[in-house]
């Protein structure tokens, strides 16, 4: 599998490398974010901080989530975490025990099975491509199963899950007893309406939900998240955070309390950024002879259908063309026969890299077909 790992170590080696694999968007956090964060500390926060995080963050990403459910959310629900997928991880430690499975999407974000199994537990993927399917979920639930994870919008495919699919999820889970974690991490690049898990009643005990300032703001290198969700999940967590990180830099949270305040002005800015590339991109790969290429509903990434095969596709891409793009099949069985494609480098960047994809299909470079 090609990862940023591989594209760096070929880059050393002074190949150019044209990258549409990577999930890290390429904003610059804005700077009065960055400045935020350089006063803080230059006015001394450079000592531990509250273990659960800032109160004034608490209560501001309280805030948020109240009007996302509906409901009443005060900031004792709410930890700050270093980033989406810590406060994931930590909830996965919290619930399962070794020999229990999680229920996760498929295709589905390459972490999801790995922080299962780094729980002890066993990841169990069910077809995420059109839609959860609950007969599917039924029979692939065991009373080994304690979690089902839902991701929207998701990642690799763009998919914003509607509201009845929610709706069923929420019943699935209650009908077994689950816990059900919601990722949210790319919920404020959706480019029309979201509905939320959160708003589906009778979920208040069984609920966790994961967010992150990484996608949202531009802040992947910041590491900050949080984790939303019910006792005793949530002592656990804290426990967790407690004693392995303590807590998330205070400057760091100082920075994402300026973030949320500029959150009316950026977010529409940024969904235009993304969206504005989407659509010409999309368009183009459409038009390729047997590629099916929907146009995602958020985010800033494409999952086209092609054919032959995803891994000979990518790697035959990266050695004639220098582009690289992920497998489906890295995310799940279920994602073969598809390209994950992400607009996440620059514009001009991208048209050439969709100009070589076009032409490396055309001119029979494809060694698989
Ligand atoms: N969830 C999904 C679906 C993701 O794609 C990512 C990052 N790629 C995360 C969570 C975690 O992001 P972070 O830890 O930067 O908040």
């Amino acid at each position: 599998m090609q990862n940023s790992d591989q594209i760096r170590s070929l880059r050393e080696t002074g190949r150019r490398i044209l990258s549409l694999s990577s999930g890290d968007p390429n904003l610059v956090t804005d700077e009065r974010i960055v400045a935020a964060g350089c006063r803080a500390l230059q006015d001394g926060d450079t000592h531990y901080t509250a273990s659960a995080g800032l109160p004034r963050l608490r209560e501001r990403l309280a805030a948020r989530e109240c009007v996302r459910s509906g409901r009443q959310i005060n900031a004792d629900s709410i930890l700050i975490t270093p980033g989406g997928k810590f406060a994931l991880y930590a909830a996965l430690q919290s619930m399962v025990d070794p020999g229990d499975e999680v229920l996760l999407p498929d295709p589905g974000w390459v972490s999801y099975a790995a922080c299962v199994r780094l729980c002890g537990g066993r990841p169990v993927a069910v077809s995420s491509l059109g839609g959860f399917d609950l007969d599917e979920l039924r029979a692939r639930t065991t009373d080994r199963t304690r979690a089902i994870i839902v991701n929207s919008p998701l990642n690799p495919t763009g998919r914003v899950i509607p509201k009845e699919e929610l709706s069923a999820l929420a019943d699935f889970a209650r009908e077994r007893g689950l816990w059900i974690v919601f990722d949210q991490v790319y919920c404020d690049l959706a480019y029309d309406e979201f509905p939320f898990l959160q708003a589906e009643p009778g979920l208040e005990d069984r609920l966790i939900v994961v967010d992150s300032f990484s996608k949202t703001f531009g802040m992947t290198g910041w590491r900050l998240g949080a984790f939303i969700g019910p006792e005793p999940v949530r002592k656990a967590v804290a426990k967790i955070i407690q004693h392995s990180i303590y807590c998330v830099p205070g400057f760091v949270q100082q920075a994402g309390l300026r973030a949320l305040e500029l959150e009316a002005e950026l977010l529409p800015r940024y969904r235009e950024h993304f969206h504005k590339r989407l659509v010409p991109t999309q368009a183009a790969l459409a038009r390729l002879a047997g590629w099916e290429c929907p146009l995602p509903s958020a985010g800033f990434y494409l999952f086209p259908r092609i054919t032959g095969d995803d891994k000979a596709f990518a790697r035959d891409l990266l050695d004639t063309k220098a582009v690289a793009v992920m497998p489906g099949s890295a995310f799940g069985a279920a994602g073969a026969g598809h390209v994950r494609i992400a607009l996440t480098c620059p514009e001009e960047e991208i048209a050439e890299a969709v100009a070589a994809i076009a032409d490396f299909e055309r001119s029979g470079n494809r060694r698989n077909v």
